[in-house]
């Protein structure tokens, strides 16, 4: 019996089967624009061996004028079809299935030659774009075309045509992007005739047994979007123009309304697909959130689809599909959803990996073989970066000892998942237990490591984390004044006023944390639509609720400061700042920068502003949460050293500043790999 039926049962597509329900989805990693091609062979290789049944590239542009950026990857000569060949050679050589997606970007270019349906600026591009004459339309349609063919001539084995997100083509079929009046414009008829007539001519290039993904916007959450009749009127078209498959796009770029971070329910828009089955005849494959094998399976058993993509989970692991089908889903390493290392280094022009995988797009350099000599390895520090450098140690076959004094691993992973919408640390911390466990870790916890446990391993470690900063605020020592470990770990009592000084991530989970009232939205689909303002698109174009975000009251009334006088939260995430300064707006925080902390007393916290300590000011709060940053904690390290026992000081115990979990696990698997 498999463990996932619904997950496994191949799909046949007529000229060709798919061995299982899942789709590897398009990330753009910016893997090719490193212009490795050997480096993306083996990273989309080692996904096929891991028995994903298809896989769809990054988006490649059609022409110039369709780059996301100028010089962004496409297939335009030769040499870049020798070059992609090197990568479908590859994945057939491990039995796997991959497509290209062609994304024109259209307005959403940052590329001064942008093109769109109307000369209307997007807010997410410094770029106005130029209107398309009719002749321009026409050259557009000839390079999706010739991409397609260029595709097919690559040895893909199937195009997926990037119609939503808000890119080119959805521009075409919405009043919001589209004032055209000619034939490309006007009714929705005219509005859609673009990606209908594309997917019509490329099919005629490309022959009957070729795979044409159309990824089609079900829901485009955006002011004016399309209605669910349109969706429908365009599925239809979009298979009798010769699509193979229909996947799901979900809100445009420029959408208020978070789509895949982690704050958002797993499987959140798996019903929007289900509206759309049975309309259809050919395959529908649903996204976004869906992260582990049991989400994947019951989402196909409720019939919200005939397929899956998951996208990010592959860069977490890349024997997910293997993994699930070996009865050993709980050793995934889980897509915790936070954007740190993939999309955050997309969007910054950076290569991206994956906070839980550092291999991810690195399996070229970094691998974790047998080590030469099996070695005693001593681990202080049971968070992100003494677990991960257990784990690789381990696989390598050290024996390894990791110490701890709390009584459980995960060190701050177990602060973070207090918080809500970052639930999915819970995941993580299972995973590193479970695996821990297969690989026979000795894990002594409960007690602090002193210089005498340590001196007889050939390797030492030293992950001891951070303290938090000492601020020196007078009156700190205050029965009203507490730290972040205080609250989110230790659940101290905080008053209904409040005040956080310090708005780095932590101040902002503390804010979060403080103001939820009863249980977190993320596992709560309706609720969280009502506070994110998601509509039924059948009822509401675009399915933006026409009431508008319904958030829940605020549990406390906070106000969350910092000295500098820049506006909050800037050091965030690059794709999830704006989601936690939005949640926060909803909670009616205030937020202040450019403050300096003179004192706190019974009545609260007294403020001024400006180098001459202007404006002095009482905040009235029942209590004040510390989130000052932190600092490394590496007296023990200092201890060994003092012993002549030298030590590898690694994550926040090395440098506190910026530490975050990424960071840690990327030091301590690299390490790992070292020795
Ligand atoms: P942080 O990001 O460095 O922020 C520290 C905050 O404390 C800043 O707002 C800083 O602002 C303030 N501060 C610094 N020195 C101070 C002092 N002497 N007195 C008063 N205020 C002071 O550190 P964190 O919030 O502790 O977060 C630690 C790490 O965890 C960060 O690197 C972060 O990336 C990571 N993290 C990330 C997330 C996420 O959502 N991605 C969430 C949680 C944590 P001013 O100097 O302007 O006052
Ligand atoms: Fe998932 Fe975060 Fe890894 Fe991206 S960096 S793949 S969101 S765990």
């Amino acid at each position: 019996m498999t463990n996932y039926p619904n997950m496994f049962a191949p799909l046949d597509l007529g000229f060709t089967t798919l061995k299982n329900r899942v789709l590897m989805g398009s990330m753009h990693t910016n893997l090719e624009e490193v212009g490795d091609w050997y480096r993306i062979a083996e990273y989309f290789g080692e996904r096929a061996a891991g028995g994903v049944a298809l896989m769809v590239t990054g988006g490649m542009a059609p022409n110039v004028e369709g780059g996301v950026f100028p010089g962004a990857s496409g297939l335009f000569s030769d040499t870049d079809i020798a070059n992609h060949k090197i990568v479908t050679d590859r994945v057939h050589a491990e039995g796997g299935k991959i497509a290209m997606q062609i994304l024109h970007a259209g307005r959403y270019a940052y590329n001064h030659k942008a093109v769109a349906p109307s000369a209307i600026k997007s807010p997410i591009s410094p770029f106005p774009p130029a209107e398309l004459d009719a002749d321009g339309i026409e050259k557009q349609i000839a390079d999706f075309v010739v991409a397609s063919e260029c595709a097919k001539q690559a040895g893909y084995d199937g195009v997926e045509i990037m119609g939503s997100e808000g890119y080119f083509l959805n521009e075409f079929l919405v009043t919001h992007t589209n004032k055209r009046t000619d034939e490309w414009g006007g009714s929705f008829a005219n509005r859609m005739r673009l990606p209908v007539e594309i997917v019509r001519r490329c099919r005629e290039a490309v022959g009957p047994d070729f795979i044409i993904i159309y990824r089609i916007s079900l829901i485009d959450l955006i002011p004016n979007g399309q209605t669910w009749e349109e969706v429908v009127t365009l599925a239809k078209a979009i298979e009798a123009a010769g699509a193979t498959i229909l996947n799901t796009g979900i809100g445009w770029h420029e959408a208020r309304i978070p789509t895949i971070a982690t704050s958002v329910p797993r499987a959140a828009f798996a019903w929007v697909t289900k509206k759309l089955m049975g309309e259809v005849s050919i395959p529908i494959i649903t996204s976004n959130r869906i992260n582990t094998p049991e989400v994947a399976d019951s989402v196909l058993a409720d019939g919200c689809a005939d397929m899956v993509s998951m996208a990010r989970p592959f860069l977490a692991d890349s024997q997910f599909v293997a993994k699930a089908a070996a009865g050993k889903a709980d050793q995934i390493a889980p897509c915790i959803a936070c954007n740190q290392a993939c999309l955050d280094h997309t969007f910054s022009l950076k290569t991206s990996t994956c906070l839980v995988n550092p291999r991810a797009c690195y399996e070229t350099e970094l691998n974790y073989g047998p080590a030469e000599t099996t070695k005693n390895v001593a681990i202080v520090g049971a968070g992100p970066a003494g677990l991960a450098t257990a784990l690789v140690a381990a696989q390598r076959g050290h024996r390894v000892t990791l110490f701890d004094m709390a009584d459980k691993i995960g060190g701050q992973l177990n602060i973070a998942k207090q918080v809500p919408g970052k639930e999915e640390f819970f995941g993580l911390v299972e995973y590193y237990i479970k695996m821990l466990e297969v690989y026979e870790v000795d894990v002594r916890l409960g007690r602090r490591a002193a210089v005498d446990d340590l001196i007889d391993f050939d390797e030492v470690v030293m992950a001891t984390g951070v303290t938090p900063r000492d601020p020196e605020i007078k009156g700190q020592d205050g029965p009203n004044v507490v730290n972040y470990i205080d609250v989110l770990r230790d659940k101290a009592p905080v008053g209904n006023r409040v005040a956080i000084i310090g708005a780095g991530g932590i101040g902002f989970d503390v804010a979060e944390f403080l103001t939820q009232q009863g249980e977190s939205s993320t596992l709560n689909l309706d609720e969280w639509k009502a506070e994110w303002g998601v509509g039924d698109p059948a009822i509401t174009r675009g399915g933006l609720a026409a009431s508008g975000p319904k958030p829940e009251a605020a549990a406390r009334q906070v106000t969350l400061l910092q000295r500098k006088a820049q506006k909050l939260g800037k050091g965030l995430g690059k794709t999830t700042g704006w989601i936690h300064r939005a949640a926060l707006a909803m909670k009616d925080v205030d937020m202040i920068g450019g403050v300096n902390y003179e004192e706190i007393t019974s009545e609260g916290l007294h403020i001024s502003t400006g180098e001459g300590r202007e404006n002095p000011r009482l905040l009235e709060v029942d209590t004040v949460v510390l989130c000052a940053g932190q600092l490394p904690e590496r007296g023990l390290a200092d201890a060994l050293e003092a012993k002549g026992i030298t030590a590898h000081v690694i994550g926040g115990a090395d440098v506190a500043a910026e530490l975050d979990a990424k960071r840690a696990i990327n030091q301590g698997s690299r390490l790992a790999a070292s020795f």
